[in-house]
């Protein structure tokens, strides 16, 4: 972990130069001026420089917030969504226009898809998916690609992209090439740094931590910012100001949790790989995994999500059955909170490759802090009860 250096910026960003050592939440719409001199002069600055003006531009706390992600990120400058989903579909319409194409990875987050299919169709923009296990990306561009949306490490199998070589492409096309970091959260995989020209985060997951706040936020190269921002005020897009300071808030501990999710699902892993009642277990960081050369090459640490896949042979019924008697794993959608989750995942109707109809029965859980030993005799229970006939 030595090539990383989040912890002491951490405890920096996002703070006022002076007074309170944490930024206080500010809340308004009205922003009033000295003058109408002064609020005309206002109005034409704030097109090009960040300006208090008017609510749904911002206001101290969340601009803390695009500031504390921004550099955490290496990124120019950050612009703050209600939910990840929300950063993400501004995103593409941002910059996308009719006529355009753009090349997803299949293991992108799902809902992703299901916004290409139901929103950007009417618009006239083309979408499709290249296989993350073929790593085929290069041959399914075509003329009209303008943006290259990928998940390094994907969601649910955490499959690793070749992030520099997908950049030196997109660079010589002139292709966006735009990057979900949600598993990353800044701090683990910094897509910027490794070429992207857009990095989308959902701080709803770890930069929150707290299962409590939904946001996402969206961090840029000074090249193409203009286009993010301009699509956030014109689709009236603004967190309220206790979000930004649950996140900002949350931020102060991301390294020590993330340190702590990553070493107990580390160790975790190691431990269900060994078990007879799983066939394989997805986590970058455990050596073995698919992607782990490009997660030692390219990433800082790693964080508390799993998945595993049960011997084919063990019925889905006696599966649930012993997920439904798990005591510490709360069943529930999200991840990146303090607490331990399971949810069955399906990649049937969302990967390519032919492999990922003959899966057996598959687990996304995601390690929380409790104490490791203890969420291990809790799977254990659980995959006894699968041994026994
Ligand atoms: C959860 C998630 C999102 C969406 O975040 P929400 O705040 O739930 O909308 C986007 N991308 C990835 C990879 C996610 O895991």
């Amino acid at each position: 972990m030595s090539k990383r250096s989040g912890s002491t910026a951490l405890t920096r960003v996002g703070r006022p130069a002076t007074g309170w050592a944490n930024t206080p939440i500010v809340k308004g719409s009205t922003y009033l001026f000295e003058s109408l001199g002064h609020w005309r002069e206002t109005r034409v600055k704030r097109e090009h420089e960040r300006m208090l003006s008017y609510g749904a531009r911002g206001n101290e706390t969340t601009y803390a917030l695009e500031d504390a992600v921004s550099a955490l990120e290496g990124g120019y400058r950050s612009k703050l969504f209600p939910t990840g989903l929300a950063a993400i579909a501004v995103t593409l319409m941002a910059y996308l226009k009719a006529g355009d194409h753009v090349l997803i990875a299949d293991a992108a987050y799902g809902p992703v898809k299901q916004f290409c299919v139901s929103q950007l169709a009417h618009y006239g923009i083309e979408f499709s998916y290249f296989s993350t296990a073929a790593d085929d990306w290069a041959a399914c561009m075509r003329p009209n690609t303008r943006m290259l949306y990928v998940e390094s490490p994907g969601s649910l199998l955490y499959d690793m992209q070749d992030l520099p070589a997908m950049a030196a492409v997109c660079k010589q096309r002139d292709i966006i090439l735009c990057a979900d970091n949600t598993w990353g959260s800044c701090l683990s995989y910094q897509p910027l740094k490794l070429g992207a020209d857009v990095s989308i985060v959902a701080a709803t997951k770890y930069l929150g931590g707290h299962s409590d706040v939904m946001m996402g936020v969206v961090t840029t190269r000074e090249a193409v910012f203009a286009s993010i921002e301009a699509a956030s005020v014109n689709f009236g897009q603004v967190v309220s100001a206790e979000d930004a300071f649950l996140v900002l808030r949350g931020l102060r501990t991301l390294d020590l949790r993330l340190q702590r999710h990553a070493q107990s699902a580390l160790s975790l892993a190691g431990w269900l790989a060994q078990q007879a009642a799983v066939r394989t277990v997805f986590h970058p960081a455990l050596p073995g995994d698919p992607g782990h050369a490009l997660w030692r090459r390219d990433c800082t640490g790693s964080n508390g999500l799993l998945s595993v896949e049960f011997a084919p042979g063990i019925s889905t019924a006696r599966i649930e059955d012993a997920i439904d008697r798990l005591e510490l794993f709360g069943i529930g959608s999200s991840w990146g909170g303090f607490e331990s989750l399971v949810l069955p995942i399906d990649v049937k109707k969302t990967r390519l490759s032919p492999a990922a109809n003959e899966t057996g029965y598959l687990l996304r859980l995601h390690i929380g802090l409790e104490e490791p030993e203890e969420l291990k005799a809790d799977l254990n229970r659980l995959l006894s009860s699968l041994e026994t006939r």
